[in-house]
């Protein structure tokens, strides 16, 4: 897999950017896509994740303006640039791929930053879209980075990736945490993220795959069933409810320890969802331990037991991410879970370098024999967050 982020892309952004809006850019931002190690379904239960940035990133060439107008125009979507009024946004009022940039300048501006001037904006992105590898919260921390700088807002690293959730959240009308954000603004090349989704701490966990001989196969297996929005909303009023039988403010305050009691105490339905945000903070501390321990390779297992409590607990695996996951273990994966909401979308498989072909072999000749489309299987190293290129 190649870096997108060189001087040359940089210059063929920039040519775009002339050729439709006719100036220069004042500068070309870039922010990545994820994949969460572990920690999933955890982060609106105000607990721990471990994200790592994708090399794929979203490129956005910018222009501050002053006179109110918003253009947006991306590679991806074509056609002109959509216009809007910078300081006429509401939820509800975009549809489409431009709400995510224009909930973008809504949020700063819901959040007392002064962004009416506008600007012109036009972004390329090399993260597959709807694949569970976050090109949405690629294209709103791209967008928020740019804004920042371009109107000289100052914001530190948490708050842009709260503003781009808000965008997400309140205007594209899209539900998610705050990982994907955290991990596209605060992600460092070679590392993984810490994150703690209560307070926004966050620290950086070196993640040198080359120096143990290991790869991490990102399998997108090109399905997204219809299910995961409803889903996503259920699961998180169920947290919400056995938080509130608890008399807990989040389910991220059940120590392990007293997990046992709780869960008998809880109605059936609410059971394996506790057990699953509970076990899986305690795999992302295990997770943590492990890789400061200087032993990447001990997480294979912690990757394959979260995948079981994400299939049989939390139930937002389906055949196609199972059938992946079992693959690439039968292989000779040391792990390999679903990462990212579920339903679909891409599956990580932590891998010894010298199996990553009998992995994508046999995980490519399992979804044949199922009747599924071939997976598309990208390599990944853990890369830096979002940035200024030029
Ligand atoms: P994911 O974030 O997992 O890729 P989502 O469904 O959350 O999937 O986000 C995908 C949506 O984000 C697309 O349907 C589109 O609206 C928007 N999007 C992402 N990347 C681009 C892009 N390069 N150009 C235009 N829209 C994009
Ligand atoms: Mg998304």
């Amino acid at each position: 897999m190649t870096d997108d982020i060189t001087a040359e892309s940089t210059d063929g952004i920039a040519a775009v950017f002339r050729e439709l809006y006719g100036a220069q850019p004042d500068g070309v931002w870039a922010a990545p896509g994820r994949v969460n190690l572990i920690g999933e379904h955890t982060d609106y239960n105000d607990g721990f994740a471990l994200p790592m940035a994708l090399p794929q990133s979203v490129r956005l060439a910018a222009r501050r303006r002053g006179d109110g107008v918003l253009r947006l125009h991306s590679a991806q979507s074509g056609g002109p640039a959509a216009e809007l009024r910078a300081d006429g946004l509401a939820p509800g009022a975009v549809t489409g791929w431009a709400r995510y940039p224009a909930g973008v300048v809504w949020a700063l501006t819901e959040a007392g930053h002064d962004v009416s001037g506008g600007a012109d904006l036009h972004l390329d992105s090399t993260v597959p879209t709807g694949a569970g590898l976050s090109s949405s919260a690629a294209l709103e921390c791209a967008v928020a980075v740019a804004l920042d700088e371009l109107y000289g807002l100052g914001l530190a690293g948490p708050e842009l990736a709260r503003i781009a959730q808000r965008a997400e959240n309140a205007f594209a009308g899209v539900p998610c945490g705050i990982m994907d954000q955290m991990a596209s603004v605060c992600c460092t090349e070679g590392a993984a993220l810490h994150l703690d989704s209560r307070t926004l701490g966050h620290r950086q966990v070196p993640f040198d795959l080359d120096g143990h001989g290991l790869r991490l196969l990102v399998i997108d297996t090109r399905v997204q069933h219809d299910l995961a929005d409803g889903a996503y909303a259920g699961l998180r009023a169920g947290c919400e409810r056995a938080a509130a039988l608890l008399g807990l403010p989040a389910l991220r305050d059940l120590p392990d320890e007293d997990l046992p009691a709780a869960l008998a105490a809880l109605p059936d339905r609410l059971v394996p969802l506790v057990r699953h945000v509970v076990t899986e903070n305690a795999r992302v501390t295990e997770a943590v331990a492990r890789l400061t321990a200087g032993d990447p390779a001990a997480l294979g297992p912690l990757l394959t037991a979260g995948h079981a409590s994400l299939r049989d607990d939390y139930r937002v695996s389906c055949p196609e991410t199972d059938l992946a996951v079992a693959g690439a273990v039968g292989a000779g994966a040391l792990g390999a879970r679903m990462t990212g909401g579920g339903f679909g979308g891409s599956v990580i498989a932590l891998t010894p370098a010298d199996r990553t072909d009998r992995v994508r072999a046999a995980v490519t000749r399992a979804f044949e024999s199922a009747g599924h489309r071939p997976p598309a299987v990208l390599e990944a190293a853990p890369s830096r967050g979002a940035t200024r290129l030029a």
